[in-house]
């Protein structure tokens, strides 16, 4: 296991002992410690680097360079500067400022946690006393279908039921109807997704956006997915006016570096993390709290 970078900042920080004051190759130094801990945590290059530029210049700044402990300040730096871009805009909950009901579209790669997400929505809207209905719109896979209907029922929302044999639009376009008829606040809908991304996938999620023209379109992704989150999230974010993420899977022992390449990739506010398997295990996301956890 790797010491943390608080840790290894200090160990350079004994070395530049007796130094009148630090130089740019000891900020160097130090930046490549940074980098090394973002991508031990998985996020991705092109993200590490972009970021670390942007740490650099306010490393070279007052901060750090009159500071009396400069590897304390410049984790205060790289800590301050990963909490601002995973977190900018502040806490944000969902939308649903709108006519009900407020259509929220799930969508994601098979296994990222969508339908289990799509029942921690339904609890959390529930607790917020919103009236709440499920569907799913994955007519390829029946068991999809039947595993949102039991988390539905655990979350204590309504589920509309889907025949495989409809065509995805239909379906959720019927349960809008159905919403809008039993006075529902809020539709989720779960989409089908597939283990890698696919034209086909995107254009079926692509036709139910259009259709549906929902208020939140969230994106979710595995935290343990590393590196690769970076790929999907651009095509996801190519296909869709993405409105948030949920990031899933944070209880396993990944650093959550998707994170930083997710929201950096898609500009959208990461909005909740996934804490468990369990219908309750889902959390706003904190931003601060990540950072740390990032850096290690
Ligand atoms: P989908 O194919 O995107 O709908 O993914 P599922 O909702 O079926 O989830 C795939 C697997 O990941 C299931 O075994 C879930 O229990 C698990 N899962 C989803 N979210 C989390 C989470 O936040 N933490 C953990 N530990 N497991 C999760």
């Amino acid at each position: 296991m790797a010491s943390a970078l608080s840790e290894r900042l200090s160990r350079l920080v004994k070395t530049m002992r007796g130094q009148a004051r630090i130089t740019e190759d000891n900020v160097q130094d130090m930046l490549r410690e940074v980098r090394m801990a973002l991508l031990e945590a998985d996020v991705a290059l092109p993200v590490v680097r972009d970021f670390i530029a942007r740490v650099k210049e306010k490393a070279l700044g007052q901060e750090v360079v009159g500071s009396l402990s400069p590897g304390q300040a410049l984790v205060g730096v790289v800590h301050k500067e990963l909490a601002a871009t995973m977190g900018a805009g502040g806490v944000a909950e969902l939308n649903l400022a709108t006519q009900p009901p407020a259509v929220i579209l799930m969508a994601g790669l098979q296994g990222a946690g969508k339908t289990t997400t799509t029942a921690k929505l339904a609890r959390h809207l529930i607790g917020r006393k919103k009236k709440v209905l499920t569907v799913s719109g994955d007519v390829y896979r029946p068991a999809a279908i039947e595993q949102l209907k039991t988390v539905t029922q655990q979350a204590g929302a309504e589920w509309f039921p889907s025949q495989a044999s409809d065509q995805p639009v239909d379906i959720a376009l019927a349960a809008v109807d159905y919403a809008k008829k039993h006075y529902f606040d809020v539709l989720l809908v779960d989409t089908a997704g597939r283990l890698a991304i696919d034209e086909a996938m995107m254009a079926e999620i692509r036709a139910l956006h259009a259709a549906l023209n929902p208020i939140e379109t969230l994106f979710v992704v595995d935290a343990m997915q590393g590196q690769d989150a970076i790929n999907v999230a651009k095509a996801f974010k190519e296909a869709l006016p993405l409105t948030g993420i949920v990031l899933t899977k944070l209880d396993g022992d990944s650093r959550g570096g998707a994170a930083l390449s997710v929201r950096q990739v898609t500009g959208a506010p990461i909005k909740f993390a996934g804490v468990s398997e369990k219908i309750d295990g889902l959390e706003l996301f904190d931003a601060e709290r990540h950072a740390g956890r990032v850096l290690g």
